[in-house]
């Protein structure tokens, strides 16, 4: 990748940025790729929900299979959760998925308005493989991916009904990202994440949390700061959900798996002691 693939503009495209790129053109997590290969919905975050625990019995020679299936279904349910926020959008509109992995958030969304949804990333792997997926589905006239940072999309001013971060916040500075969906969404539009930020009223970052930035090469940021810079930035919450105890589930059926990533117990000691929180925050743009 060269850094005129990422940014015309040249200014945000920083040695950590092209580190992040690094990470995700390599990454081949059977814990990302075998919950796609379930159903074609390829999705790098976590579950909510309730666990089916009976998934752990029966025989050994498919529990792996069955416990893949359920850790997909809780995915999927997380990023059903995250659609139903994207707020009453027509065929018409257009959606930014910013930050979109290997692409199935943006075919979810697709699949349920019909409309036009545009997936960006600074992993050309990823996008690459999004893209192939979308031909695959048949759709990709109406679900493209590009190679391109969220800080400076390049997208035309006011051209978007709806934009989300599926888990990908934390991987940048939230005053220039939010500078930059307040140009991007159209008046009255819709910006929605799911992330895990730390708790302000912990303190600063625990052990946890911080092995947890180390292992992504992220900074997790503080529960406050997305509601500063959203302020800042002209958009107004509209609902904050904390899904804190509902992904802990989904973390302990994973640390009981074959899939482990070496991370699990950094997430539910994090959550558990109250350092860290899991949480969708929808706002309007003004
Ligand atoms: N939202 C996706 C993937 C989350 S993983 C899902 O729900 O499945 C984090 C993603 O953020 C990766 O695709 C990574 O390439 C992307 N990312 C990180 N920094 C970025 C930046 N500055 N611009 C665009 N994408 C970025």
């Amino acid at each position: 990748m060269t850094v005129q693939d990422v940014s015309p503009a040249g200014a945000l495209v920083s040695p950590y940025q092209r580190s992040v790129a690094d990470y995700w053109n390599r990454e081949k997590n059977p814990v990302n790729l075998r919950l796609g290969d379930v159903d074609g919905y390829y999705h790098h975050h976590y579950g909510i929900g309730d666990a089916d625990w009976s998934v752990l019995e029966g025989p050994e020679e498919t529990r792996d299979e069955r416990i893949v299936a359920e850790l997909h279904r809780l995915e999927c349910a997380q990023a059903d959760f995250l659609a139903d926020h994207l707020g009453d959008v027509a065929p018409g509109d257009r959606l930014l998925d910013s930050g979109c992995g290997r692409g199935g958030g943006s075919l979810v969304a697709h699949q349920r308005f019909g409309c036009r949804v545009d997936g960006i990333s600074i992993s050309r792997t990823q996008v690459d493989f999004a893209n192939e997926q979308a031909a695959k589905r048949g759709v990709g006239d109406k679900v493209g991916y590009h190679l391109k940072n969220m800080l400076d999309s390049g997208f035309e001013t006011g051209s978007f009904r709806s934009i989300w971060n599926n888990e990908s916040t934390m991987y940048v500075d939230l005053s220039l990202l939010f500078a930059e969906y307040a140009r991007l969404l159209r008046h009255g539009g819709r910006y929605v994440t799911i992330t895990g930020c730390y708790n302000d009223t912990y303190g600063l970052p625990s052990r946890a949390v911080s092995e947890i930035n180390a292992h992504y090469i992220c900074d997790i940021h503080p529960r406050s700061t997305y509601f500063k810079e959203m302020a800042n930035n002209r958009l107004v919450p509209v609902a904050v959900v904390d899904l804190t105890e509902a992904t802990i589930p989904y973390w302990e059926l994973r640390a009981k798996s074959s899939l482990v990533t070496g991370i699990e117990d950094a997430f539910l000691t994090a959550y558990k002691n109250g350092s860290f929180q899991y949480l969708l925050i929808a706002a309007d743009r003004v």
